[in-house]
């Protein structure tokens, strides 16, 4: 800012009051200019950290190649998590960590997933635009709103009331349309809404519940995680054929918390 005050030299009263006040006014023009630019600087420090944690995702996939049979997450996912803004579906206090790729908690001792795993899974789904899906965990409502922008309508399910609605009220302020919520037992999912095209449960189950296979399409598949509560879990795609053979297969080892349910099973 020094130059403004070059060649403002203060030698006559008026004159001095009026190169003042120029500069003052062109201070002040500088000062809402900077103003002005810094929630664009802040958005563009947002979009790098997006970036690196694609880069990051990306690195991951090529690691998982083996238990996934493919080294890459599909370009349109990429894309959308490049663009949505994670830091909205985390505690105020964690904004910060919000592109790091790793879990972070949202309160009554859950977490919204890992980005990499969220990427992932959503990959496993194969959504289509026309397709109606299934989340099971709704948490921050995150991972719902990936698979909006892939389908054309999201149910989404959770066990905790308070988080339920704080993700309905975040996505609707997000402004996404086609994804209901609703606070319940995903266990035996959504009938009113079945079958689905896909289901997602993003808690970890002792054993594949039979109501979700019950609500997926023939041809449809569903990704989750089957394992000991904070033990050993590994993620599986359950795929319906369209003969109604339902097939099973282990990808890789992962972390999540349990699926839990009011009655007992
Ligand atoms: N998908 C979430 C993260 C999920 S964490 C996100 O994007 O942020 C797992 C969530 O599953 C937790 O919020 C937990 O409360 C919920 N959950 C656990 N058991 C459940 C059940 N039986 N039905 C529905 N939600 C359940």
């Amino acid at each position: 800012m020094r130059w403004l005050w070059r060649g403002a030299p203060a030698r006559q009263g008026c004159r001095t009051h009026a190169i003042v006040a120029t500069s003052w006014s062109v201070l002040g023009v500088f000062l809402a200019l900077l103003v002005a630019a810094r929630p664009a600087a802040t958005q563009v420090d947002l979009a790098a950290e997006r970036a690196r944690m694609v880069t990051t995702i990306e690195a991951h996939a090529k690691h998982a190649s083996i238990a996934l049979g493919r080294d890459s997450i599909a370009p349109e996912i990429l894309k959308i998590v490049s663009d949505l803004p994670r830091h909205e579906f985390v505690p105020d206090g964690l904004r910060g960590d919000a592109y790091a790729d790793r879990p972070l908690p949202i309160g009554y001792g859950q977490t919204i997933s890992q980005p990499f795993i969220v990427a992932l899974m959503t990959d496993l789904m194969r959504v289509r635009p026309d397709d109606v899906v299934l989340e099971v965990g709704t948490g921050s409502g995150y991972q719902a709103a990936v698979l909006a922008h892939l389908a054309r309508r999201v149910y989404t399910i959770e066990i905790i009331s308070a988080l339920a609605d704080r993700a309905a009220a975040r996505l609707e302020r997000l402004g996404y349309g086609n994804v209901a919520t609703r606070s319940g037992d995903g266990y035996y999912g959504w009938e009113g809404a079945a079958p689905f095209d896909s289901i997602m449960v993003t808690a970890a189950a002792s054993q594949i519940p039979p109501p979700l296979i019950r609500q997926l399409k023939p041809g449809g598949r569903m990704v989750i995680p089957v394992g000991v509560p904070f033990a050993l879990q590994h993620l599986v795609l359950v795929e319906r054929d369209p003969d109604d053979r339902v097939t099973t297969r282990q990808l890789l080892p992962v972390s999540f918390v349990p699926l839990t349910s009011g009655r007992q099973r």
